[in-house]
């Protein structure tokens, strides 16, 4: 297995040795979990031969940055179904014009019909369009993290550490499922923490659940593997604990966070440790990407 991205020790904080896996430096689109995903999805897509490309995100997916750089990358058209309810210019919606992704913006609640027209009218006309659905998410996703587990293991065997915790952003869960996956299948005693960025329990972990069954089938032991805590979930932008921690943590370590996914996970993860007292334990936080939000923050500050 060759290991895709660093693992970077940051340093001793929070009362534990803090790790960081570099996802964010994956070498296509400025990176991150949908740039891990969406090349398992691209290589479905180039052995099918489906000829466009229908998926679904608001104006600050990275998701969808992601994926219509890989279509227009590959000539291939790509339809973005977008909810009007966020649909403010971002860097990442200025990338998917850049893109010539074709964006159709609809209320959030006709996204739905609208994937299916749209699909509907390009089989129609004789294309062959892949859906991707939203965030990467799905098996294939879940198999992205399932790899990036497997990284994580041969980090640990080479170095001869364990981590104790991981934490990661979830938004649909698919990170965390993948890396579950990794745990359950390799007996890992560890515990893998994800901060809800925006979902609310028991929702939200079901979610978790749902994928990792879809993954693995219905084992008895997925339960107690999903930690998965909405407490952190605050305002994004403009909150100032998740302000005052992205720029501490650039400040301090020169690596960006976000105010939608990581700058939260970390500020999340910060406190959890706290309250949690957790000390003196080697602990992974995954920086899942979306470093063009990074940009929206500085320019909003
Ligand atoms: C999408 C995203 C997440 C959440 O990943 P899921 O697999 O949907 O839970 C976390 N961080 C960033 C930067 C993202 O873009």
């Amino acid at each position: 297995m060759i290991m895709r991205t660093p693992i970077q020790y940051l340093g001793f904080e929070y009362g534990n040795e803090l790790y960081v896996k570099r996802d964010d430096l994956l070498p296509f689109s400025f990176g991150g979990n949908k740039a891990r995903k969406a090349e398992l999805f691209f290589d479905e897509i180039d052995k099918g031969k489906y000829d466009c490309i229908v998926t679904y995100g608001s104006s600050s997916s990275n998701h969808c940055r992601v994926v219509s750089n890989m279509a227009c990358s590959r000539k291939l058209p790509c339809y973005i179904i977008s909810p009007e309810e966020a649909s403010d210019s971002t860097y990442n919606s200025q990338m998917m014009k850049m893109f010539d992704a074709d964006v159709q913006i609809v209320p959030v609640d006709k996204v739905h019909e609208t994937i299916e027209k749209v699909v509907g009218y390009l089989k129609e006309k004789g294309f062959r369009p892949y859906f991707i659905p939203g965030g990467g998410h799905g098996n294939i996703g879940t198999q992205a993290y399932v790899n990036c587990y497997e990284e994580i293991k041969e980090y640990e065997k080479t170095e001869n550490i364990c981590f104790d915790y991981i934490f990661q952003a979830s938004g649909t869960g698919t990170t965390q499922a993948g890396l579950v996956c990794g745990q359950i299948m390799n007996r890992d005693k560890r515990l893998i923490v994800g901060i809800s960025i925006a979902r609310k329990n028991p929702r939200g972990r079901e979610i978790v659940l749902e994928s990792i069954r879809e993954y693995l089938g219905d084992k008895e032991d997925i339960d107690k593997n999903v930690i998965f805590t909405d407490k952190y979930i605050g305002k994004g932008y403009g909150d100032s604990n998740t302000d005052e921690t992205i720029d501490y943590v650039l400040r301090q370590y020169g690596l960006p966070l976000d105010s939608i996914y990581t700058g939260k996970a970390f500020c999340g993860m910060k406190q959890y440790l706290e309250e949690n007292a957790v000390r003196d334990k080697k602990v992974l936080f995954i920086h899942t990407g979306g470093t063009p939000l990074f940009f929206d923050y500085l320019k909003r500050k």
